[in-house]
């Protein structure tokens, strides 16, 4: 798009001022799809070589929803929401994340009687946060939802496929995977009341935000950032040290398909994750190479969460990969270097060679469906054409004027080529060997 034109200026001025989009939410720009859609198409076949299937969603529920879901005291709830009142005075948010609409999806088309369900979705996420790098108020998710199995063992089944995707990314080096296990809501009861013990013990050192969690969410205060909280938060009472045998023998089953699978990870006893409906297992891949937004994909185990909604009782477990933060990753890997420039630009000079160069066009595209071919369109001089398909980035340039064509009539049609990456010379050959020449250079 042409972003010089005086219309184009007119356009993007309001009478206020320049208009922008709204802060924290960012265009993702032609030279970045393409880096995008190489780490969708991979991050898209480890799903389907693990039997999970697409799930789309409205980014759009009812307020409640979120509320009852991811709990009322949580960063999320609390001050993260867009929410809104619509024209029939209803509540609606965009969606914070994409676990709460799925179930909701579920429950409401009668899913989840007995079955088991593999699911993923991809799409944007808002949350109201100041933003910062890896932190925006419009991001992407891959969502990825396992329904109906209780065990461990599909726990070890979405850490290897987040195992799979890593090694396929390049970036095994690059993640850590962090384990812990959070027990039932009852053995989190008894927990929460030795934890609160001890941080009241402490209440003079807690930070504003803490001390309010104390009553409210005591847990989260061991997710708290805040830098003078860590050794009092490091001293605290460990809720691997209150779980039941069950869930310490959930836990035992998955460490141990991990170690089996040879997957690396660390438990993190701190690791308690912001929403209230996770049990047993939660895990985080975490990186260094991002800064403070170091967390690329998490997850974890909810299981009370379907009945909570009015769903029959379903064990489920699930994560979401941040997209913005896994592209930053990968933006010096080779796959990043896969632009999609064309691989032919076609010149062509006179109403002739632009009515051949139309039809040679189109049975190029029918005979190789995967060539990259841009067409110049607009007229122009042989010396204009040939510096727009420079600039396109293209191999080679197709070049039709009267002379390929036979303005005169009757001869067959000539075509140049001429290599634009190269120093070699140009050289004119009939339609036959041109399909023969581009199999041969792109197909073969
Ligand atoms: P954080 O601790 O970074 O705020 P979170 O616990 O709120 O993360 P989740 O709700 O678990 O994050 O979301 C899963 C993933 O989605 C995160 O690990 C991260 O990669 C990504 N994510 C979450 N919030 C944002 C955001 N505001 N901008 C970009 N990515 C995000
Ligand atoms: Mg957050």
């Amino acid at each position: 798009m042409s972003t010089t034109s005086k219309a184009a200026k007119q356009n993007r001025k309001s009478p206020r001022g320049k208009l922008q989009a709204v802060r924290g939410m960012h265009d993702i720009l032609f030279d970045e799809t393409h880096l995008w859609r190489a780490a969708e198409a991979i991050l898209v076949q480890g799903l389907q070589s693990y039997g999970y299937q697409e799930i789309r969603l409205p980014s759009v529920e009812k307020t409640e929803l979120f509320k009852r879901s991811i709990g009322e005291v949580t960063d999320i709830v609390e001050k993260e929401m867009y929410t809104f009142e619509d024209k029939s005075g209803e509540s609606l948010t965009l969606r914070p994340e994409g676990t709460a609409g799925c179930v909701r999806a579920l429950i409401e088309h009668g899913l989840l009687r007995g079955q088991n369900l593999r699911l993923w979705y991809l799409g944007p996420m808002f949350r109201h946060e100041r933003p910062q790098k890896g932190r925006y108020r419009q991001f992407h998710q891959l969502g990825v939802e396992a329904l109906g199995h209780s065990g461990p063992d599909v726990d070890a089944e979405l850490i290897l496929l987040n195992w799979r995707w890593f090694k396929r990314l390049g970036l095994e080096n690059k993640v850590e995977l962090q384990l812990n296990c959070l027990g039932t809501l009852a053995e989190r009861r008894i927990y929460r009341e030795a934890l609160v013990a001890y941080f009241r013990a402490h209440e003079h050192a807690l930070d504003e935000d803490s001390r309010r969690r104390l009553t409210a969410n005591p847990l989260r205060i061991l997710d708290s950032k805040h830098p003078d909280m860590q050794a009092l938060i490091e001293g605290a009472p460990r809720l691997l040290d209150y779980l039941g045998e069950q869930s310490r023998a959930h836990f035992r089953g998955l460490t141990a398909l991990l170690e089996a699978a040879s997957v690396p990870y660390v438990l993190n006893p701190r690791l308690v994750r912001g929403l209230d409906y996770y049990c047993l297992t939660v895990f985080e891949w975490v990186t260094t190479e991002l800064g403070a937004q170091g967390t690329v994909c998490a997850g974890g185990r909810y299981d009370t969460l379907v009945e909570q909604l009015g769903g029959p009782a379903t064990p489920a477990v699930g994560f979401a990969l941040g997209m913005e933060r896994l592209l930053a990753l990968l933006a010096d890997s080779p796959l990043a270097d896969a632009v999609e420039t064309p691989q032919i630009y076609l010149i062509r000079v006179g109403a002739e060679a632009e009515r051949a160069g139309l039809i040679l066009s189109e049975r190029l595209r029918d005979r190789f469906p995967d060539l990259r071919l841009t067409v110049h369109c607009g007229g122009g001089s042989f010396k204009s054409q040939f510096k727009k398909a420079d600039k396109s980035g293209a191999l080679y340039a197709l070049i039709l004027g009267e002379e390929e064509v036979g303005a005169t009539g009757g001869s067959p049609l000539r075509v140049g080529i001429k290599p634009l990456r190269t120093l070699a010379e140009q050289s004119t050959v009939s339609q036959e060997q041109l399909f023969d020449f581009i199999q041969q250079r792109f197909f073969s």
